[in-house]
């Protein structure tokens, strides 16, 4: 049966009043990837303010592992309510904290004594792991990577690649930090074998470590295991075996970026558990609370405990709301059965996205770790030049038939699937067709030659027949064939600033 249920157009007019009044009372740097408007959301559907019925293969951004609004999620914050809001982990203590830390300690990788730290956002914990890493070594450089992202506080921001989009306007950014090169294995040069482009990469990795910064003036390594905004680009094994192998001889951090690619969501609880390559910290948030706002460092004891007692934490980190959250999601994600099947949902969607790859000649690539998958999209296959437009256009289109799909890439030109994993394989295949659909649509729109535009309607009209019985049934509604065939293409065909944001 249909997951996708639409009563009106997407967005429908209750979501564009409410966005309009967003639009006039919020500052426009705080954007929005689109105009729906939300009114509750279950497992992997969301039911907009009009009523409309939409997969969700955004997942808050890679936040709802455990998927919107868990049984076992809801009740535990609800009860903590009851019992304690706040206390502020700075004046006293309380069991959801102690247990969120040991629960930490528990499942970060490292046959080590290890520590963690609680904090309110993905940004606040790198940038607390690199003050960690900072007073272990007592030295200040920071290697970070092409394509990385890290946060938007200025020293994050400062680490985050991609000016245009995240960083103009706002500098001055501190000092040493080092931007290397990211050895992105799609976008190697034309004839290059994978095994000797990693070479490559390990070679310049090497050289930089004598022409940009020597190995003993650097505090930390700071890398995502598999890059998030930066299009899902899984870190080659041999390089981060390299980084691991540098970090030992000359005393550096190696602090793995999993605040996207961790807690279950590569299909294991861990995205470095794939290479075997154990980071000194780890910095964790997204998946770890549910959605409710809760970040960590954690790793080895004695770097965890370098800073001075008062130098970390803050008012509202470990908040008992987002602790009790935390306990529960991190009882789901650790079990075994939960990460086999994330990576049965990453193969099943696999499948769909090479399914599109065959149709598409403008499929430049398909790639990821178990379940966090990205197709990236480009011109020209032989030039790789990326096509963000189409992107964008495909997006709109997946909205209009109720799929709710988001960017990534250092050019914008991948769509990312990140998913509540724990939705069903019929979930799985409907929200694959529907991304199907909206790359015809959205190439016959944007490069008709390319014979979108008839196989798009060959498909609308295939789905509406088949599904023409609820597309006016009892209740008025429509599925989202029939919606989206009354839509009209030609009104949002041109990118606009909802183009320009990422979390
Ligand atoms: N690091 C990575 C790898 C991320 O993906 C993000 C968020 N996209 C951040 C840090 C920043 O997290 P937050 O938005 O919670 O500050």
């Amino acid at each position: 049966m249909s997951r996708i249920r639409l009563v009106t157009d997407v967005p429908g007019p209750n979501s564009r009043a409410m966005t309009a009044r967003r639009d006039a009372a919020g500052a426009r740097g705080a954007s929005r990837l689109t105009e729906v408007a939300v009114a509750r959301a279950h497992g992997a559907v969301v039911e907009d303010v009009d009523g409309n019925h939409l997969l969700d293969f955004a997942g808050g951004i890679g936040v709802l592992a455990v998927g919107h609004t868990p049984e076992n999620v809801v009740g535990a914050v609800k009860r903590q309510a009851d019992d304690l809001l706040h206390l502020c982990a700075i004046v006293g203590t309380y069991e959801p904290y102690v247990a969120v830390l040991e629960a930490l300690v528990d499942v970060a990788p490292g046959d080590f004594p290890k520590k963690a730290v609680l904090l309110n956002s993905g940004a606040e914990a790198v940038e607390t792991a690199v003050k960690i890493a900072r007073a272990h070594t007592g030295r200040q450089a920071i290697v970070v990577f092409e394509g990385g992202y890290h946060g938007r506080t200025n020293l994050t921001l400062g680490m985050t690649s991609k000016y245009g989009l995240f960083k103009k306007g706002f500098g001055p950014f501190p000092a040493e930090i080092y931007r290397l090169p990211f050895p992105n294995v799609y976008r190697r040069p034309a004839g290059m074998t994978e095994e000797a482009f990693v070479d490559e990469a390990i070679r310049q990795l090497d050289h930089a470590m004598v022409a940009q910064v020597d190995p003993s003036a650097i505090a930390a390594f700071v890398i995502e295991p598999v890059q998030g905004e930066g299009g899902f680009l899984p870190v080659p094994k041999r390089f981060l075996e390299r980084l691991r192998a540098i970090a030992d001889t000359h005393g550096v951090v190696l602090v793995a970026d999993e605040v996207q690619s961790g807690m279950g969501r590569t299909g294991s609880m861990w995205a470095v558990d794939h290479t075997g390559v154990v980071p000194d910290l780890i910095t964790t948030a997204k998946s770890l609370a549910a959605g409710m706002p809760l970040a960590a460092v954690v790793g080895r004891a004695e770097i965890m405990d370098a800073p001075h007692p008062g130098g970390l934490g803050g008012t509202y980190s470990g908040n008992p709301l987002a602790c009790a959250a935390a306990l529960e999601a991190i009882s789901t994600l650790r079990t075994p059965a939960f990460q086999a099947r994330a990576r049965e949902v990453g193969e099943r969607m696999r499948v769909g996205l090479e399914r599109i790859r065959q149709e598409q000649a403008l499929v430049g690539d398909v790639r990821g770790l178990g379940p966090m998958l990205a197709i990236e999209f480009v011109k020209d296959p032989a030039s790789k030049e990326p096509f963000p437009d189409l992107v964008l256009e495909i997006t709109r289109q997946a909205l209009k038939r109720g799929l709710i799909v988001i960017r990534a890439g250092l050019y914008s030109n991948c769509i990312r699937l990140l998913p509540p994993l724990d939705l069903t394989d019929d979930e799985i295949d409907e929200g694959m067709g529907v991304l199907a659909e909206a790359v015809t649509a959205a190439v016959g729109t944007l490069v008709p030659e390319f014979g979108g535009d008839r196989a798009s309607a060959a498909t609308d009209a295939a789905r509406s027949a088949a599904t023409g019985a609820a597309a006016s049934d009892a209740a008025g509604t429509t599925t989202s064939a029939a919606a989206s065939a009354a839509t009209s293409d030609a009104a949002d065909a041109h990118p606009t600033k909802e183009a320009t944001v990422r979390a």
